[in-house]
């Protein structure tokens, strides 16, 4: 029988529960815990960390699952190697679900950063106030930046350090493109820092700040290990239907 453990914290992950739930086929949803009160995807949902790559390896022979679908964030760095290594070590299939990066278009301002770190550099050059749009997590790269505003859009509020001009908005998307120029407008923001997330969801902040004229600075993806890959829920759902590999 097929028992999927979908690895999630994202909309495709539970787009892609609901699916397969749909269908009949079993499913455990495993989400980090790290948000206070998560989005929780439709059928059974385990919470918080397995205790690495051997403890990630054991719950999967241990639960007799007979394939996994990684669908975490493109950020999400260390969960992305540790299930490409469990896998292999329970000898179990793997897919990732991972949507496509943003294209830059031609009437885009976006500079490109390796990092966060990298990012922080760059914003003196680009303007005093700033939209902080990467999340609640590494917000201390940007808490030495002592001459610069920062409005910070988070899940759940952020620790210290933090910068000391610094406004919190908390809030989930999806976002409009409507709500998100105003902000910018309301807010005489100058330069926006993202996260290159990629999808729709969260999306509008870039189209509203190419209409206002508004530089973006865009930290690129980390690499993770490379593993089968689809970019659609689609294809994810048609993997594990099919029997995988
Ligand atoms: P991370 O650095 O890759 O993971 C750190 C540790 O958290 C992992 O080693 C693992 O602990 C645990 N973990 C992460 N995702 C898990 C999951 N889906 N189920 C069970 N345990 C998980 O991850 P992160 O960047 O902190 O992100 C945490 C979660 O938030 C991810 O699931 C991701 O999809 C979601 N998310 C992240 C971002 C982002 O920008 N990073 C944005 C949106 C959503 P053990 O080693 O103990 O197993």
């Amino acid at each position: 029988m097929t028992l999927v453990l979908l690895l999630g914290g994202t909309a495709e992950a539970r787009e892609l529960a609901a699916e397969l739930h749909r269908r009949g086929i079993g499913v455990v949803s495993s989400l980090a815990g790290r948000v206070s009160s998560p989005r929780l995807p439709t059928g059974e949902v385990r919470m918080g960390g397995f205790g690495g790559v051997q403890g990630l390896a054991r719950w999967l022979a241990e639960l007799g699952v007979t394939a996994v679908v990684d669908a975490t964030h493109p950020f999400a760095e260390k969960i992305g190697g540790n299930a490409v290594t469990a896998a292999r070590l329970a000898g179990v299939p793997l897919l990732r679900l991972q949507r496509l990066g943003w294209q830059e278009g031609p009437e885009d301002d976006w500079h490109w950063a390796g990092s966060l770190a990298e990012a922080a550099n760059m914003l003196p050059d680009l303007g005093k106030r700033v939209f902080l749009s990467t999340g609640r997590q590494g917000l201390s790269a940007f808490a030495h930046l002592r001459d610069l505003w920062f409005l910070a859009r988070c899940v759940d509020p952020p620790g210290p350090p933090l910068p000391p001009r610094f406004e919190l908005l908390l809030d989930r998307g999806p976002y409009l493109l409507e709500g998100e120029s105003a902000l910018l407008r309301e807010h005489r923001i100058h330069v926006l820092v993202t996260k290159d997330s990629g999808g729709t969801h969260t999306s509008a902040k870039l189209t509203a700040a190419r209409t206002l004229g508004l530089p973006v600075v865009v930290v690129r993806r980390p690499p993770r290990p490379a593993a089968r890959t689809v970019e659609t829920v689609e294809a994810a759902a048609n993997w594990v239907l099919r029997g995988t590999p």
